[in-house]
């Protein structure tokens, strides 16, 4: 089913109602400068100084998922984590987590249960599974994946919670590692409004930017039009970058110029140096891109809108799995273009 179809998703932009709702909640609704890392603890705190109160199940405790995880707990929240790593689950019992056994024992006490998993699978594995959500509900009966996935699927899985008594809000966030450790996330949501209202304190303790962008769905629509301008973004720096070495530039000068003007981009900003400096380290797997890129085109060829720069971007990226660069971060988009123009990171220029 392709989202365009359905009724019940749309954006902000085209959804008065919910764009009025948000408008009406003052504090960093729209969006802001994200504060410094420093005053990250004083958000997590109410006027008086009090911690928030409440339990959250918090499941997939990988790059993003044990950050959001710590930030949840430093806000004052009770959180019974769980993965199918037992040593992620341990890193975050020593902050002070509660450990669960399985997703239900998670949910068990929970009035908000979290999920942050891999890919759409993971995810039907968790709420829909037999051990799942589902069949074991967190006792305020609010779902949030905050995961990447199909927003098809999304809304399925809404329906069939709904069915059930249970909401769910689909809930990706942008920002990155660095994004989830400073609590300063941007946060997309989809969903019904009284769900977002009660889980907005919960998504205040992992970011800055929070946005209910309409009904089931649409916050995976929208963090997929976020991947797109990421997958493309990082094409046009290599390009960029790649000149600028063949014409003998020095790439990290060419950087800052470049930040300067209108070429900027956040991707120039956080990304160029690891790129300018052969630092492949993942933040934000390739396979992670990949499977993000491969969701904004299903929704693409549902709708029959031609997206040419993200199928050429797509293939970059499928050129570095196939050189088994995958769980390099996406950054490493670079080496495509050490290939092409035979250009080993050595003449960087850097
Ligand atoms: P990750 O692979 O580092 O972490 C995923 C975690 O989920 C792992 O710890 C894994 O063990 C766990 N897991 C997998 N299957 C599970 C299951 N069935 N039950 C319980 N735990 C399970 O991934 P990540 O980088 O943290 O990304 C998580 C999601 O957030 C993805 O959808 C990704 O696209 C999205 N995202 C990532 C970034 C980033 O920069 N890494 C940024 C924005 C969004």
């Amino acid at each position: 089913m392709a989202i365009r179809k359905s009724p019940t998703v749309r954006c902000a932009s085209t959804s008065p109602s919910v764009t009025s709702s948000a408008a009406s909640w003052p504090s960093r609704e729209g969006g802001g400068p994200a504060r410094p890392t420093d005053q990250r603890h004083n958000k997590k705190q109410d006027a008086m100084g009090r911690k928030q109160q409440g339990n959250v199940g918090f499941i997939g405790l990988g790059t993003m998922g044990r950050e959001m995880a710590r930030n949840l707990l430093e806000g004052g929240f009770t959180v019974h984590v769980f993965d199918v790593v037992p040593a992620a689950i341990d890193a975050l019992v020593a902050l002070g987590a509660a450990a669960a056994g399985s997703p239900a024992d998670a949910a068990r006490e929970a009035d908000i249960v979290i999920t942050m998993l891999p890919d759409t699978p993971q995810v039907e594995d968790v709420v829909l599974g037999p051990a799942g959500l589902l069949a074991n509900p967190p006792r305020g009966r609010l779902v949030v994946d905050m995961s990447t996935i199909s927003p098809v699927a999304v809304q399925k899985m809404a329906a069939t919670l709904r069915a059930a008594g249970i909401q769910l809000l689909d809930a990706p966030v942008s920002g990155g590692p660095v994004g989830a450790k400073n609590a300063t996330l941007s946060i997309m949501v989809g969903g019904e409004a009284d769900a977002f209202s009660r889980a907005r304190p919960f998504f205040e303790a992992m970011g800055t930017t929070i946005h209910h962008v309409g009904a089931s769905g649409a916050g995976q629509a929208v963090k997929l039009c976020n991947q797109l301008i990421c997958g493309i973004n990082i094409q046009a720096i290599c390009e960029a970058l790649a000149l600028g070495r063949a014409l003998g530039v020095e790439l990290g000068q060419l950087r800052q110029v470049l930040l300067g003007g209108s070429a900027a981009s956040w991707m120039l900003d956080k990304l160029g140096p690891a790129m300018i400096e052969g630092d492949d380290s993942a933040g934000f797997r390739i396979d992670l891109m990949l499977k993000d890129l491969r969701l904004v085109q299903e929704q693409a060829l549902a709708l029959s809108v031609p997206l040419p720069g993200t199928a050429l971007v797509t293939s970059q990226y499928l050129d570095a799995r196939a050189h088994g660069e995958g769980s390099n971060g996406n950054q490493a988009l670079f080496r495509v273009y050490d290939r092409m123009v035979n250009q080993p990171r050595s003449s960087s220029n850097a």
